[in-house]
């Protein structure tokens, strides 16, 4: 094939432009992110190889080696993993395959990307970060049990050339022709210093030819007398290569926890929580586990998050990402479960199904949910990171974890009538500051704080102090459903049915007046309604208004229009179902359209007020209303009126 010269997608170009120039406080990574590539490429080979030995056979001693050129100027760290075909140097290297990739880089453009190396890092820009130190990158690589190569090689400037390669063995190795600033990564010193620092738990070998000028020694390793120095070579392996979740605990430094994270998870922020145990008894395993302090961009795709829990059996890698270890709603934990229970032959399918994978599983829940039900108490602060990043998606365990939906309860927070924004309440703190006669748990559900804090349906409960949370967010909608109670309270939303507020005494007397005031405005309700009829379910007086004059109210047991607008989102649009059209028989609107109607039942302006006071009550939702023009006329016209 001759050389071919490609464009870079225009997602990774903007990529690779942020890494060169935005990139550099801490360019030694790009180690890292090299040796990680092919550590995993080994694992992935010798996963393989457990069904095809043959793939291995003409070389079986797994490694990585780096290379250095003093008078070239370059780094080559070249690993005997599994290699790349074609089609995948040009999927992997090259293109993000990665769904949101462009979005996300959009955002990445929006908050300034040198201003926030943190975001890269949930990106993870891997292979790209070689960028940091290299004029040049030149890439050849040859798929394991396959006879050709290629190379790949780019100067990062929007365009790379793919040719035939002349790689006679399998695997991949990477040439950095460093830049002017990057000299000292031929440093014999420098290589060693970062491996140590940052890969030394690869369980493969990192090798480097040590070169000496030496004066060759005599028997007792003196000096020889009179010699001429001797140039020698001694490849040296420069990690320990100590798998860090079968170390003891008590020997593990903060910092090799936080380095072998970064390496799992790709991720390059420090973890909040580390969780390392082993579990001994019937079925034994090691589960080093990490909660990330930031969410992946890729959270909240179908897919999720490409990095999760590594399975290993008797030492061998089996699969990253093993979600049969987790149940979904904690996918945004990291790490390592080791077993030697299992057979090194599983694949994803069986997992699905295996009695121990299932009991390991339950441990890791527990764990983690004890670890958060501790942060939350211990640390408050850590757990609110935690909770800003992934409150969304632990909330999804109500729904789908019965076992351990009182625990999940538990670690809920929510933002209320009485906190300020950005302020949580749990559901603890709540009931134990609820007021006197309270029975329920009250909560109004919307889009945003900002559309349910002035809501009308709030007002009787901020005069009466009630607290109120505030649902937010979609995921609330589907919680709600199969929530339950807490501490034998229901929830109810104040938005929803007929409220019950206030003793015995209080009620009574609200309904001797609400008997009244039905009396007074009996007929014009039924005028309202009359001309609202294709718009509402039924009109009534309310008991939770004392400022707006109207508010609309879902009936017991339907749909709620936030949920249908969720429905609605994933395509699958539900009959809009009407709601209750309430009226505050305080409020001077009300006293004024019953004085209009008392003078002439036909008088046409009953119809229009009727029609403000609906698209009022829309509004106030955040929900637009149907005529807009027609609802700009009626308030012109009202104005004219006022003159
Ligand atoms: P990540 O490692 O986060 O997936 P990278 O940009 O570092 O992102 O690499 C992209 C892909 O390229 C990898 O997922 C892998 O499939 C492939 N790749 C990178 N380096 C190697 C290597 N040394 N050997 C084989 N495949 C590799």
């Amino acid at each position: 094939m001759a050389t071919e010269k490609k464009e870079f997608k225009t997602e990774v170009q903007q990529l690779l432009d942020l890494v060169i120039h935005s990139l550099y406080s801490n360019k030694d990574i790009f180690l890292r992110e090299l040796i990680s590539n092919g550590s995993d490429a080994i694992d992935r080979l010798r996963f393989k190889a457990l069904s095809d030995k043959e793939l291995i056979k003409d070389d079986p001693e797994f490694r990585i080696k780096l290379h250095v050129d003093n008078e070239g100027k370059t780094l080559r760290i070249e690993d005997n993993g599994i290699g790349m075909t074609r089609d995948e140097l040009e999927v992997n290297i090259g293109t993000i395959a990665r769904s949101g990739t462009r979005q996300f880089m959009e955002e990445l453009k929006k908050s300034k990307a040198a201003d926030n190396p943190e975001l890269i890092g949930q990106f993870g820009v891997g292979f790209y970060s070689a960028f940091m130190v290299a004029d040049k990158v030149t890439l050849k690589t040859r798929s394991a049990g396959s006879d050709e190569s290629w190379t790949w090689e780019s100067s990062g400037d929007g365009s790379y050339e793919l040719s035939d390669g002349d790689r006679d063995k399998r695997g991949t190795e990477i040439t950095l022709h460093l830049n002017e600033n990057s000299r000292d990564y031929i440093v014999e010193f420098r290589l060693r210093q970062i491996v140590k620092k940052y890969s030394d738990f690869v369980e493969y070998p990192i090798l480097m030819d040590i070169i000496r000028d030496e004066t060759p020694k005599d028997d007792e390793g003196k000096p020889k007398e009179g010699a001429e120095k001797q140039t020698t070579v001694t490849e040296e392996t420069l990690n320990s290569m100590k798998a860090i979740w079968m170390r003891p605990k008590s020997e593990v430094k903060k910092e090799e926890y936080n380095e072998f994270y970064k390496h799992v998870s790709h991720d390059y922020t420090d973890p909040l929580r580390t969780i390392h145990y082993s579990a001994e008894g019937k079925i034994e395993f090691k589960a080093l586990l990490y909660l990330p302090s930031k969410a992946p961009f890729d959270m909240f795709q179908q897919e999720g998050p490409k990095h999760g829990i590594h399975l290993y059996v008797k030492r061998i890698f089996i699969m990253d990402n093993c979600e049969a270890l987790l149940p979904r709603y904690l996918r945004f934990a990291k790490g390592v479960v080791e077993s030697n229970d299992l057979p090194l032959n599983v694949s994803r399918e069986i997992l699905q199904e295996d009695a121990i994978i299932k009991k390991i599983e339950k441990s890791v829940t527990t764990k983690i949910l004890s670890e958060l039900k501790s942060m939350m108490k211990k640390s408050g602060e850590d757990y609110l990171t935690f909770y800003r990043e992934f409150g969304k998606v632990l909330k999804e365990g109500i729904e789908v974890d019965p076992t351990n939906k009182d625990k999940i309860k538990e670690l809920l927070l929510f933002e209320s009538s009485r906190t300020e924004p950005g302020k949580y309440v749990s559901l603890k703190e709540y009931t134990e500051r609820m007021v006197l006669d309270q029975k329920e748990i009250y909560y109004i559900t919307g889009t945003s704080r900002a559309s349910v804090e002035n809501s009308p349906h709030l007002e009787v409960f901020k005069k009466k102090e009630i607290e109120v949370l505030f649902m937010v967010e979609p995921v609330d909608e589907f919680i709600l459903a199969g929530f339950g109670e807490y501490d034998e309270k229901k929830l109810k939303s104040i938005a929803q049915g007929d409220i019950d507020l206030g003793s015995e005494e209080e009620k009574k007397l609200a309904d001797e007046q609400k008997k009244e005031a039905s009396g007074k405005f009996k007929k014009l309700i039924k005028k309202v309604q009359d001309s609202l009829k294709d718009d509402v379910k039924e009109v009534r007086l309310s008991d939770r208004l004392t400022d707006s004059a109207s508010c609309l109210v879902t009936d017991e047991g339907d749909m709620n229009p936030q949920m249908e607008r969720i429905f609605a989102a994933m395509n699958q649009p539900m009959p809009e179902t009407k709601r209750i059209l309430e009226l505050n028989p305080n409020h001077p609107v009300i006293e004024t359209m019953n004085d209009l109607f008392t003078a002439d039942k036909k008088d046409p302006k009953i119809a229009d007020y009727s029609e403000l006071l609906y698209d009022q009550a829309l509004l106030t939702e955040g929900i637009a209303v149907k005529n807009p023009a027609r609802f700009a006329q009626l308030i012109s016209a009202l104005m004219v009126q006022a003159k």
